[in-house]
């Protein structure tokens, strides 16, 4: 970060509270979107479709999912970011009007056998709970508990009907979004308004539908993935060591089945049925793995959580602030793309929070900076504020916001993807100590000290076990990869046959020149710091070898939204 920024973070106290780099930016274009912006607006009416039921938009049979997702992820980003969002109370307000005496929202339940309707009828219902119970955290509303306790007391209801084992069996083939995961993704909000209401009835009920969770081919990814991180609430809730051991085997059993892409992607669809992804899956992913990583300190999943948020994340989001769908190609990413305002949006928005929770953490001798992305993190008698410009020039500025003038530790995670991490204080090395994966300071901080985090970011050869002999490239924590609307050159026909030429690798590191952008592509969401040159001989004029920009494909949000990329390449032999 240059002197002048650092200047105006400390002459505007309360930009430097809002973060400073490219994560907060992300948030607030979500954000602002959301609020603000369209098509479609948000407008009361709109939202509300969904719970009353009106049927004058798409998905309001999926009754209280674009309504409970709107309210549950403006009170989370709200309450982190400590903005005011009058309109959540307005909406609540017309909302509880709208629920039905047995206390869920939207067409009736049918009596009979479980429909496809009924599941749509759970999804939206389930998704409207969650919400509710998170704008309670926010502002404890009475009201809303109320509410929150009547949609409770209905799905208490439908219990033994839909804990049937039959019923899991019908609804476990290639239902997707009106699959068994529109029952077993409510886990979350019941685990929530047992520690609300400590009604015991709900966590019973909560457990009964984790018992009863599986994955299968074919499966919904953001309902399955939604249905772990309620599991995971709940062993939090009940410290019963099967429920951290369903989800860790669970997460296992997703990579093993080849569900997770070098990109950090969930398919919208499981095997075989892969075709694009789905900005909710990728958030839940992201959040799963922060969750798993708070839990267990288990490396594996801070790893996870971060290729998914600098690339498949950060590429899932549009220039409006939308997330949505992108369809995959044999080599990286095709040409279709759809932004999905009716849930991915939001639940894109939702995951911001999370993160930013996440870039610290404390053990009780030290503050850890684990995530090179904005934060704060707190320990008796230190507080840290971090701004990441990683995208820009690789590093982070910490900036030291209190202290007691004690001796503190202060651990910097140095991340496989670096190969080297340096700490200096006014352009003079800290030193330091390496341990267990991290660059260790202990001194006495003050007030007002701002210390630069440099990450060496090293470039990963990575191959293919699909298709030996195909590689690609990872320079720092990006996946790099060659978009139509920056090399369109690079996709003259047949582009399938161009060759790259790939130096030397050290195990598995390679050195690629500096691309002859890179200090002229500047601009929000462009990581200049990790444009690369890469040499091809073209597939149709091979004689004429030729120079690509490789760049990180979260570069996507600037960009054409159905612009094609590979990062998939051949080398020459
Ligand atoms: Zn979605």
């Amino acid at each position: 970060m240059n002197t002048a920024c650092r200047a105006a973070l400390v002459v505007f106290g309360l930009c430097l509270s809002a973060g400073a780099g490219e994560l907060t930016a992300r948030m607030n274009l979500s954000f602002d979107r959301v609020r603000h912006g369209g098509p479609p607006e948000y407008t009361d009416d709109f939202l509300l479709a969904d719970a009353a039921p009106k049927h004058v938009r798409r998905f309001t049979e999926f009754s209280g999912d674009v309504s409970g997702r709107y309210i549950g992820a403006l009170a989370i980003v709200a309450q982190q970011s400590d903005r005011a969002v009058p309109e959540l109370e307005r909406i609540i307000a017309e909302l509880v009007q709208l629920q039905k005496p047995d206390g869920h929202f939207g067409d009736p339940f049918s009596t009979g056998a479980v429909t496809k309707s009924d599941m749509a009828l759970l999804w939206g219902n389930g998704r409207l709970l969650i919400g509710l119970l998170e704008y309670n955290r926010f502002k404890p509303s009475e009201r809303v508990r109320t509410c929150a306790r009547k949609l409770g007391d209905c799905f208490v209801q439908l219990g033994p009907r839909l804990n049937d084992p039959k019923v899991r069996e019908e609804f476990s083939g290639d239902q997707v979004a009106v699959g068994y995961i529109c029952w077993t993704q409510i886990i979350e909000g019941l685990v929530e308004l047992n520690r609300v209401t400590h009604d015991a009835r709900y966590l019973k009920l909560a457990e009964d539908i984790a018992a009863n969770t599986f994955r299968h081919p074919k499966q919904h990814s953001h309902g399955f993935v939604t249905a772990l991180r309620g599991i995971l609430e709940l062993y939090r809730e009940t410290h019963d060591a099967q429920w951290l051991q369903k989800v860790e085997t669970e997460w296992e059993g997703i990579l093993a089945s080849g569900n997770l892409l070098p990109q950090g992607a969930l398919p919208e669809v499981f095997k075989p049925l892969i075709q694009r992804d789905e900005g909710c899956a990728e958030a839940d992913w992201l959040r799963f793995n922060l969750a798993l990583w708070a839990e267990t300190r288990k490396p594996r999943y801070l790893e996870n959580a971060e290729l998914t948020l600098f690339n498949e994340f950060f590429f899932n989001q549009f220039h409006t602030g939308d997330f949505g769908h992108h369809t995959f190609s044999a080599d990286g990413i095709g040409a279709g793309a759809a932004r999905a305002w009716w849930c991915c949006t939001f639940h894109g928005l939702r995951a911001f929070p999370d993160v930013l929770r996440n870039a610290f953490h404390t053990e009780t001798d030290a503050l850890c900076y684990d995530l090179p992305v904005d934060g704060d993190g707190v320990i008796t008698g230190l507080t840290l504020r971090a701004d990441a410009t990683l995208s820009h020039d690789a590093t982070v500025t910490l900036s030291v916001r209190d202290t007691d003038d004690q001796e503190h530790s202060l651990r910097v995670r140095i991340p496989a993807w670096a190969s080297a991490v340096e700490v200096s204080l006014h352009h003079t090395p800290l030193g330091g100590v390496r341990k267990n994966g991290t660059l260790e300071l202990k001194r006495r901080w003050l007030r007002g000290e701002f210390l630069t985090v440099t990450y060496t970011l090293a470039t990963h050869v990575l191959t293919d076990a699909q298709h030996p002999g195909r590689v690609a490239f990872k320079h720092g924590p990006w996946l790099l990869g060659v978009n139509e609307d920056n090399s369109a050159t690079f996709f003259d026909e047949p582009y399938q046959r161009n060759r790259v030429i790939v130096p030397a690798t050290t195990n598995g590191v390679v050195q690629l020149k500096t691309a002859a952008d890179r200090f002229t592509h500047r601009g929000q969401f462009v990581a200049s710091a990790a444009h690369l040159a890469l040499p091809y001989l073209p597939g149709g004029y091979p004689c004429q070898p030729q120079l690509v920009t490789l760049r990180p494909m979260a570069e996507h949000t600037t960009i054409g939204d159905t612009t094609p990329w590979v990062f998939w390449f051949e080398p020459t032999k």
